[in-house]
């Protein structure tokens, strides 16, 4: 069993998506792989769990930085089309920070896999080597097999991820900090009122601009948009297209006007003495009050 300290969670892949063992090799590479789609690490974990989806990765990390292991380092992850690559790899998918184009990656995410990079280095004593070939230590799908992965962003900035990771070996460079997660304002059943601007997936494709209200029904932390209103009828939104809201409906037991308490307290409902004003002030009345009226009904 071995599972970087870097990773909060695991999200255990179905043991149908990866190998048992590495048949021998020795870990020596690093793969970072795009997962195409904004996502937090535990949402990409979970489509490793569906049987049979042959594919998986040993970690992913989320647009807000948070690392979740789905396979054990001493299991061989099914990522890079290349047996005797995953074999020798750690793999771990990155989630961009938008869809289309280049593939952009947040700098959470960023600083996430620098560090996971260098944890990993350090525990199987290798440096990063990036010569665009499968002989470095730094391997990419596409020398494998045709495909975009890693996007062009982190495809552009393997050299400056081997270097950043190689210097902070050396000490001298300090490793980044992973940025805390934003935290929003904003909960899941609040009512939101937007101009007009519906967004898919991050992209900036209008879903239904005939609407302009919704409730917030899933946070994306560290998403570009990242509420989702009515379960994606809405798709999703930021808080600059967001002009109202409301929030949810909090489970407080509604409070009942204090004629109808006092009237309560008058048929001994809430009791007596010291009795009534600890339960009338633990409910949230003013104990003062309620007995003035009473007083006075009762006059
Ligand atoms: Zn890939």
């Amino acid at each position: 069993m071995a599972k970087s300290s870097l990773a909060t969670s695991v999200v255990a892949a179905n043991p149908s998506n990866y190998t048992l063992g590495r048949k021998g090799y020795k870990i020596c590479k690093i793969t970072p792989h795009h997962m195409a789609s904004v996502l937090t690490a535990a949402q990409c974990g979970k489509i490793f769990q569906s049987p049979n989806r042959n594919a998986s990765a040993n970690y992913g990390i989320g647009n807000d930085g948070g690392i979740a292991q789905y396979v054990d380092e001493d299991n061989r992850a099914w990522t890079s089309s290349s047996v005797s690559n995953d074999c020798q790899a750690i793999t771990i998918e990155v989630s961009n920070s938008s869809i289309g184009g280049d593939y952009p990656v947040s700098k959470a995410a960023w600083n996430s896999l620098v560090n996971l990079c260098v944890d990993i280095c350090k525990r199987y004593n290798f440096r990063l080597v990036y010569d665009g070939t499968p002989n470095g230590s730094l391997t990419k799908h596409n020398m494998f097999s045709k495909t975009q992965c890693p996007g062009n962003y982190l495809e552009n900035k393997l050299p400056e991820l081997a270097k950043e990771v190689n210097a902070i070996l050396d000490g001298a460079n300090q490793a980044p900090e992973s940025p805390a997660p934003p935290t929003y304002s904003r909960k899941i059943g609040d009512k939101v009122t937007i101009n007009g601007v519906y967004v898919a997936s991050n992209s900036t494709k209008k879903l239904n601009p005939a609407r302009t209200t919704g409730t917030i029904t899933r946070i994306v932390v560290g998403a570009l948009n990242p509420y989702l209103l009515d379960n994606g009828n809405l798709g999703w939104v930021n808080d600059n297209v967001i002009v109202n809201s409301s929030e949810a409906p909090s489970n407080e037991p509604v409070k009942k006007d204090i004629n109808t308490i006092a009237e309560e307290v008058i048929k001994g409902l809430w009791g007596n003495g010291a009795e009534r004003k600890k339960r009338l002030v633990d409910a949230g009345y003013n104990f003062e009050e309620i007995q003035k009226l009473v007083n006075k009904k009762l006059k």
